[in-house]
């Protein structure tokens, strides 16, 4: 069955995979082992991120663990695939705890966990020349190089040590606000207390008489002042809620409307894996020291992404999208949950609003499998890492990785 493009599969979800995933992430952010499930493109990211946070001296540790009784929410059955992969959208909920070393900064949350799991498609079997690297040592290789050994580290592998994996992931909050009622409580017996003080003492001070009256009289006065000020506190905080919850819904409809531009010349395009594609190059550009230096980054990264050691997409629309001859251009506006480590030292969560120019020639069609650590060289057929060159090593045939991938143009 497809619906918006999503095809709603029968299929199992990938629950085994996305436990172990949660497991192994977990176990990085506390300064464990490289997820083995995780992607190379994953991993790259992860690594830049653990790289800054190192600079900044910052040790992350991040605890998850499955809320009781959720484990059959665990268990999404979305999902996406191109001729070879099958890109399945598991979600579950979990409960995380999340310190820094030498900070105050510490959240709690109930959230969800959203890991894109890919695996091959059930009776296919890739090209043995599909570009791969090597999960053992990151060298760019093949399918097949890695099945006999891999020419670097001659590690062997077999397909389902190679597959699934996970090529992205992203956290949700679900802010719980039922618990906030003593808190509201309290807020309100010092609303109250702020208001009847002054007016119970100043008249009874300056006019010294009818004190009971005056006091009566005070305290009323007061504490009706208090509540209306509290109410209005109140409903200025919802509507700020209101307005965060919706942040970048509206543009949805257009969003998909624009999307479709592009599915008319590559079928294998969906919205998801664009927003997958879009969250995953915004981490890598303000997770590495010089994002200019990537080939999927044709820009700086603003002032303001750059303490950014933490970000997750909360939604994503597209502007524009323009189509000249196979060249594509959309600008899109991110929303976003990041964590900053600002100029003070602090970390602080801000919900955050980035426009990004994203471009790719449409002569292929998508390829779920691909990663920019293994590309195929056009001329020579060799396989090389292309996420900091500009050439083929093996022949220099100039190698632009938007022929093959999406790439940042503009960040700001
Ligand atoms: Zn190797
Ligand atoms: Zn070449």
């Amino acid at each position: 069955m497809k619906i918006l493009d999503m095809e709603f599969t029968g299929a199992p979800v990938p629950a085994e995979a996305y436990k172990q995933f949660v497991q192994q992430l977990s176990g990085w952010y506390g300064g464990g082992e490289m997820p083995q499930l995780a992607s190379q493109d994953l991993r790259f990211a992860l690594e830049l991120q653990k790289q800054k946070m190192n600079s900044l001296g910052l040790g992350m540790q991040c605890a998850m663990k499955g809320s009781s009784g959720t484990d059959k929410n665990n268990a999404v059955g979305i999902s996406y695939s191109d001729r070879v992969f099958n890109n399945c959208i598991v979600s579950g909920n979990l409960h995380m705890t999340r310190s820094f070393s030498n900070q105050v900064y510490k959240d709690t949350d109930e959230i969800g966990l959203t890991a894109v799991i890919q695996d091959l498609k059930g009776g296919v079997q890739p090209d043995k020349k599909m570009p791969l690297s090597c999960p053992n040592c990151g060298a760019a290789s093949t399918l097949g190089e890695l099945e006999d050994g891999c020419e670097y580290c001659r590690t062997k592998f077999l397909m389902s040590e190679l597959y699934p994996k996970v090529s992205n992931f992203f956290i949700t909050r679900h802010a719980d606000y039922s618990q906030n009622s003593a808190k509201n409580k309290r807020q309100l017996m010092a609303f109250m207390a702020c208001c009847i003080i002054p007016m119970v003492l100043i008249p009874s001070i300056i006019f010294r008489d009818q004190i009971i009256a005056r006091i009566i009289v005070g305290i009323m006065v007061g504490g009706i002042i208090g509540l209306v000020l509290f109410g209005f506190k109140k409903l200025f905080e919802t509507f700020s809620l209101i307005g965060k919850q919706a942040r970048g819904g509206g543009g949805t409809i257009s969003t998909l409307h624009r999307l479709n531009k592009i599915k008319k010349f590559d079928p294998e395009f969906s919205g998801e894996y664009f927003r997958d594609k879009a969250i995953a190059l915004f981490r890598i550009a303000v997770y590495s020291k010089n994002s200019a230096e990537l080939a999927c980054c044709k820009c700086g990264c603003p002032d303001r992404a750059a303490d950014i050691i933490e970000a997750d997409i909360f939604n994503l629309n597209v502007n524009s999208c323009e189509i000249k001859g196979d060249v594509c251009e959309v600008e899109t506006t991110l929303f976003l949950d990041c964590l900053h480590f600002n100029k003070k030292g602090k970390i602080v969560f801000k919900c955050d609003k980035f426009r990004m120019r994203m471009r790719k020639r449409l002569k292929k069609p998508t390829e779920l499998g691909f990663s920019m650590q293994a590309v195929s060289c056009h001329s020579c057929g060799a396989s090389f890492d292309a996420h900091n060159v500009k050439e083929c090593p093996y022949c220099r045939t100039p190698y632009e990785l938007e022929d093959d991938d999406w790439v940042m143009t503009a960040l700001y």
